[in-house]
């Protein structure tokens, strides 16, 4: 039997785990079936492709996009590890269906509207199969914040298969995930949470008073790279033009910007020390940039999960930095506006009390770090020491008229 840690850094050239990685990579050479919830950035992919390479036969990984999956297949690739996808864009099916059955692949990622067809299951039982990675697993909860029906038709596929499990997520909080358990048949023993407190971000919420002013004293006030999320399209090409009035390098980065120069514009960032996009929440996925010294938001995030993925992205390099959330009433007015007209009815409960525990974040009057943890799971201190309210504990005065504001808005 190979010694993990020398696979760790044969393949990868790490010279330790972090955090719960050993863990769940035991746990799933040894053929027992994990979820494991771990923060983005935490290196959950890892966790999946070493036992894929110890373990005889190719590991299957259900992943919800196609771009998700192109990217994780190149860096697998750069590390000599042997993955292929089967996907519309995919130009080579048939030999990477032959490399599947003559045992020649490690990896195979697939869409889960693919994994669920009788043509795939086929193709499997022609196959030596060595684990089933479930990645983004929160898509199979109706209460997590990204539901894909077919992620709830895979139980019969693992079932029949029977090789290991191994879920992923970075979002789930303690309903969603006791869903992922049930739904993919994992037990409660298989649930492995790493910790998500990201202490370095200190966590400001203030209420929306002027943006252009209260965003170029924030660019002015830190040098480094930020990413300011506006609610619009239209928004991202203001706040850019402004910070760029103020003498601060700064771009726009949303969808309807053509290819190149979104490209163009995400490149740049990547490379700069100092400046600031303003973007879409399109933005940030798949981008590796540590020094983010701060995320702003110009409106409140669609949810708690997105807010903590999303703030997540300042200070990966372990340094200070800061999230700053700029709200109005109007936005959960907004935001329930949008439940009540264009969500199916069957998963408006759901949204409303996503809404309502980012309501209760933002109108909060003790620490913000604390409520984010506990949302997701944890038991932590009663102060964190690093946020907007535990540096200056509100007064109650201003915390009912908070209240009111969202409760009547
Ligand atoms: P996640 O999917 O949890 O967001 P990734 O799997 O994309 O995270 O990994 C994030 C980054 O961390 C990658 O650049 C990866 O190479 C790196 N990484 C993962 N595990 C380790 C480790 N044990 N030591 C050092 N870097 C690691
Ligand atoms: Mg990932």
């Amino acid at each position: 039997m190979t010694d993990t840690h020398q696979l760790l850094h044969d393949i990868f050239g790490f010279s330790s785990f972090r955090g719960v990685q050993e863990d769940v990579v035991e746990r799933t050479l040894a053929g027992e079936n994990t979820l494991a919830v771990m923060p983005t950035g935490a290196g959950k992919s890892l966790c999946y492709q070493l036992p894929a390479v110890a373990l005889e036969g190719a590991a299957i990984v259900i992943s919800p996009l196609i771009a998700l999956m192109q990217d994780q297949v190149r860096s697998a690739r750069a590390n000599g590890i042997r993955a292929a996808s089967l996907t519309s864009m995919s130009d080579d099916w048939r030999q990477v269906q032959d490399d599947l059955m003559s045992g020649k692949l490690d990896l195979l990622y697939v869409a889960p509207e693919r994994a669920t067809t009788d043509g795939f299951g086929r193709l499997l039982e022609q196959a030596r199969i060595s684990l089933f990675a479930i990645d983004e697993a929160h898509c199979v909860s109706e209460w997590g914040h990204d539901f894909r029906p077919d992620y709830r038709l895979l139980r019969p596929l693992l079932d029949h298969f029977g090789a290991p499990r191994l879920a992923l997520t970075a979002t789930a909080d303690r309903r969603t995930r006791a869903d992922i358990l049930q739904q993919l048949g994992i037990g409660e023993d298989g649930l492995i949470v790493a910790g998500f407190d990201r202490s370095n971000i200190r966590y400001h919420v203030v209420p929306r008073e002027g943006l252009p002013s209260q965003l170029k004293r924030l660019a002015k006030a830190h040098e480094g790279p930020g990413i300011v999320y506006c609610p619009s399209r239209a928004q991202t090409e203001r706040v850019a033009e402004q910070l760029r009035g103020i003498g601060r390098p700064s771009a726009a980065y949303h969808a309807g910007l053509e290819k190149e120069i979104r490209q163009g514009n995400q490149e740049a960032f990547v490379r700069s020390e100092y400046m600031v996009m303003a973007a879409t929440v399109a933005f940030g996925m798949g981008i590796d940039k540590p020094d983010v010294r701060f995320i702003a938001h110009a409106g409140v995030p669609k949810s708690i999960e997105a807010y903590y993925q999303e703030t997540g992205r300042a200070g990966r390099d372990g340094e200070p930095a800061e999230a700053w959330l700029f709200w109005g009433a109007d936005d959960f007015a907004r935001a329930r506006r949008r439940i009540e007209t264009e969500v199916e009815p069957e998963r408006r409960a759901g949204e409303r009390e996503r809404l309502n525990a980012l309501g209760a974040f933002v109108e909060a009057a003790t620490c913000r770090r604390a409520i984010l943890l506990r949302h997701f799971g944890e038991d932590p201190p009663e102060t964190c020491g690093n946020c907007d309210n535990c540096l200056n504990p509100p007064e109650t005065i201003d915390v009912t008229v908070a209240a009111q504001k969202i409760l009547s808005a």
